[in-house]
């Protein structure tokens, strides 16, 4: 059975791109008579405001979507709590107090996410009266699996390559996980069976594959679908105001446009006037 879902952080209102995402993941588990979730993903303390975890199921309705609710990250906790430990007791995690700025001051290579950790912390006695993140030594993380391939609709069999990430953070200083180890965890536990999300996270998708094989996690498949791109061919983001673009769901939703015919056109790939789908990185299927 195809289990897919749609998780959302709330920590934006949702724009015409989440919306996108939304329906690919709906319709791939629909048109195979699998199930359909929503997750809400609320782990960034700081940044999550409840309340729009309503507003996301109001959208969703209005676009005629129907979905089954697995429990938020934010009741998840001691999951992600006893996946860190395991790891941490088989050596594979190390403690780092390290700022931004510190890191920024080595001036490290830039990799897929962002700056690329240079290992400052490692086997390094590191003051516990600091804060610190667990980051996963990816050394040795790589010498215990050895070779691994991912499955992608789009681009088909991918060779796991997260060496160039770095030593990523599973755990982050302001939350018990960090977006790789709760998204890997909770799709594991929720039975996700084929993993829907943008392109602009396919590379994510090299650590969360390697994350299942040192937990023992089930294997899903990926779909990666284009992203929606406005009018400087730049992805839709939460941060840029989605309503004063115009692309904001709830406000179209209140504004009293009809959602399930917005979602029919979404479908067929006419985008909204000012928008574009973007081209696939690995070569257009
Ligand atoms: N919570 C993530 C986001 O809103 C979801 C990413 C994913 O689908 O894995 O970007
Ligand atoms: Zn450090």
């Amino acid at each position: 059975m195809i289990v897919t879902r749609f998780a959302p952080s709330p920590n934006g209102p949702l724009h015409l791109g989440h919306a996108y995402s939304a329906i690919v993941a709906h319709d791939l588990a629909r048109e195979a008579g699998g199930r359909f979730l929503l997750r809400i993903e609320d782990i960034d303390g700081a940044r999550s405001r409840p309340q729009l975890a309503d507003e996301f199921r109001r959208d969703l309705e209005w676009l005629g979507l129907e979905w089954e609710e697995v429990p938020a990250q934010s009741t998840r906790l001691d999951s992600y709590e006893a996946a860190a430990r395991r790891l941490m007791d088989e050596g594979l995690l190390y403690r780092c107090t390290c700022t931004r700025a510190e890191i920024q001051a080595l001036e490290p290579r830039i990799g897929p996410e962002g700056l690329v950790y240079p290992g400052t912390c490692k086997g390094r006695h590191v003051d516990l009266t600091r804060t610190s993140a667990l980051r996963l030594d990816m050394t040795r993380a790589l010498e215990r699996v050895g070779d691994l391939f991912w499955e992608d609709a789009a681009a088909g069999v991918v060779a796991a390559d997260p060496r160039e990430f770095g030593d990523v953070v599973l755990v982050r200083k302001d939350a018990p996980a960090s977006y790789h180890l709760a998204a890997t965890l909770d799709d594991a536990a929720d039975g996700v069976t084929l993993v829907t999300r943008g392109t602009d996270l396919f590379f994510a998708s090299h650590i969360h594959r390697l994350l299942q094989e040192l937990l023992n996690l089930p294997v899903p498949t990926w779909h990666h679908h284009k992203l929606l791109l406005d009018e400087d061919g730049e992805k839709l983001a939460k941060s840029r105001r989605s309503g004063e673009l115009g692309f904001g769901i709830a406000d179209m939703r209140t504004g009293g446009k009809d959602g399930r015919a917005l979602a029919d056109s979404l479908r067929m790939g006419e985008m909204p006037c000012g928008i574009t789908l973007s081209r696939f990185p690995h070569g257009d299927a």
